[in-house]
């Protein structure tokens, strides 16, 4: 389906976590669901996507300047670049810059100190690897996609009594944009998008992220910002239990519920 002319096509954001975008067949569904929301809405599709799953965790532990960092870096480099490969894709060539600016940050004059700046960036670079893999997967596929830098989109802003910590860390955003915002969001070329969940800009220009989970509230943030005709959080799960099947075994996959019984 040809683009809409004009720069007033509805949008859809579609959130995928961790495990959803740890696997290649996952992708391939991330593709086809992008394809069909774009299609029903006669639209456009942003998607936003997680690090691969345990990443954050990792990176959670470098920020924290765990005694064994260089391990985990060299593991977060060896399987994001498996990864690649299973994805068919130049591995190297994908990665390259993303993986040299990870290795750079854990070498990073700011490392010893860990001031709080750095380890916002060092926590978002498994979305950017992510979003960044899939986004080379996607297009080698013959999808129409670009690459979105949510920091060039999403601005964190300053709260009454808000530490430091919080701003850089656990940061709030902005929450209205004006119709100039969704004109230049809208004037990217592709039909589909993909962008990074968790990560805004911060106030003096570098990184912020949004606190663990964050990405949820990324799509909800994007979906509100664009006017968005839905956001959907995706999950690799069946549906809705009656209990946690993980601690009931014999809980049943509920086939229909509403609203106020999934509260
Ligand atoms: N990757 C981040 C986390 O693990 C954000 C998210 O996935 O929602 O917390
Ligand atoms: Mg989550």
């Amino acid at each position: 389906m040809p683009l809409p002319s004009t720069g007033a096509a509805p949008w859809v954001v579609l959130k995928f976590g961790g495990t959803s975008v740890s696997q290649r067949h996952r992708w391939d569904t991330i593709g086809r669901t992008a394809c069909k929301r774009a299609d029903e809405c006669e639209g456009r599709v942003l998607v936003v996507v997680s690090a691969l799953s345990g990443v954050t965790n990792e990176l959670t532990a470098i920020a924290s300047g765990s005694h064994d960092s260089a391990a985990r870096v060299s593991a977060l480099v060896a399987r994001h670049l498996r990864f690649a490969r299973e994805l068919d894709l130049d591995a190297e060539a994908v990665l390259e810059e993303r993986l040299a600016g990870l290795q750079a940050l854990a070498g990073d004059a700011r490392a010893a100190a860990r001031t709080l700046d750095w380890q916002a960036e060092v926590l978002a670079q498994g979305e950017l690897l992510s979003s960044t893999l899939g986004a080379a997967y996607l297009r080698a596929q013959g999808l129409d996609l670009g690459w979105v830098d949510a920091r060039d989109w999403l601005d964190a802003i300053e709260l009454p009594n808000q530490t430091d910590w919080a701003k850089r860390l656990s940061a709030s955003c902005r929450r209205e944009a004006d119709d100039d915002w969704r004109a230049r969001f809208a004037a990217q070329a592709s039909r589909l998008l993909i962008t990074q969940g968790f990560i805004a800009r911060h106030g003096d220009g570098g990184t912020a992220v949004l606190g663990r989970g964050g990405s949820d509230t990324s799509a909800a943030l994007f979906g509100g910002l664009l006017r968005a005709r839905g956001v959907e959080i995706w999950t690799d799960v069946p549906g809705m239990f009656t209990a946690n099947p993980r601690e009931v075994p014999d809980a049943r996959l509920l086939v229909r519920l509403d609203y106020a019984d999934a509260q």
